[in-house]
């Protein structure tokens, strides 16, 4: 009779534990080519970085774009084309709002139909700022950026200038029960990135390698020794032919320098947990 008390007891005290085995989520990143990421807190939220899924290097871009049905918050680090993507289409079908600079927000709702009602001061910073967001689940600080910033209305409008879209930056994205991601944007590496690290460790960096119009492998290799981050995945590159740094290039530099930094590669598309 006792045995069976403590038995059931047990089991009922087990039962109690699954729900906190199953909440117990990773974070998930995923990278569509080009800057374009996606992740998924344990809370199941998901973020947009850069969002241009329909970039020439993803073979799926038209049926990934189609499938993204589920986005609380859009993160943009300046405004080129390539960078803003497919933004203005994704807030309009999930209702995400925008995380950017106010000036590059005004400018993508003015110049790009971003919806305006999706962005305030509560997902608006600047640089130095750091924003909690979703109900804690997320913190998100703005990074400088060695860039420019400019802004055009989509291809067959007639406004064919070239706007003002604020200063370009980056972000680190520190997740709950999860880790803490560094998003360069497009930069050139700057003795700064080493501040960022007395503020929070960085575990996942994702940086641009790619040369012509941000850091190759060479400087990108400087910007991780100066982040010290526990994993670097390298993106901007392999997109169109001039931007040719190569992932290898950046791996070859980090073991010649002894670095502790892993180098992940990522396949377009593919998804990881963090
Ligand atoms: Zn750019």
């Amino acid at each position: 009779m006792m045995l069976r008390k403590i038995r059931n007891s047990l089991l009922l005290a087990l039962l109690l534990c699954l729900p906190l085995v199953a909440v117990a989520a990773n974070t998930e990143l995923t990278w569509y080519g080009h800057a374009a990421f996606k992740i998924t807190t344990p809370a199941g939220k998901v973020l947009l970085i850069d969002p241009w899924i329909t970039n020439p290097a993803n073979k799926n871009g038209k049926e990934d774009l189609a499938r993204l049905d589920k986005a609380d918050l859009i993160l943009v680090t300046h405004g080129h084309f390539d960078h803003v993507g497919n933004s203005t289409e994704i807030a309009k079908k999930t209702g995400a709002k925008l995380v950017t600079t106010f000036d590059l927000g005004k400018a993508m709702a003015t110049y790009g139909g971003y919806p305006k009602e999706q962005m305030g001061y509560d997902t608006q910073g600047n640089f130095g700022g750091e924003l909690t967001l979703l109900d804690g689940e997320v913190k998100i600080a703005f990074i400088p950026a060695i860039h420019s910033s400019t802004i055009m209305a989509p291809e067959g409008s007639a406004d064919k200038d070239i706007h003002d879209g604020g200063n370009p930056g980056g972000f680190l994205i520190t997740v709950k029960n999860g880790p803490a991601i560094y998003h360069t944007g497009d930069t050139d590496v700057f003795s700064d990135m080493a501040l960022i690290r007395q503020f929070h460790k960085v575990d996942v960096m994702l940086a641009a390698i790619g040369g012509h119009f941000t850091m190759g492998p060479q400087r990108a290799a400087e910007a991780v020794k100066l982040v010290d981050p526990g994993m670097v995945i390298p993106m901007h590159f392999g997109t169109f032919p001039i931007l040719d740094g190569t992932p290898n290039a950046l791996e070859k530099i980090l073991t010649d320098h002894h670095s502790r930094t892993k180098v992940k590669t990522m396949a377009i598309g593919a998804s990881i947990k963090l």
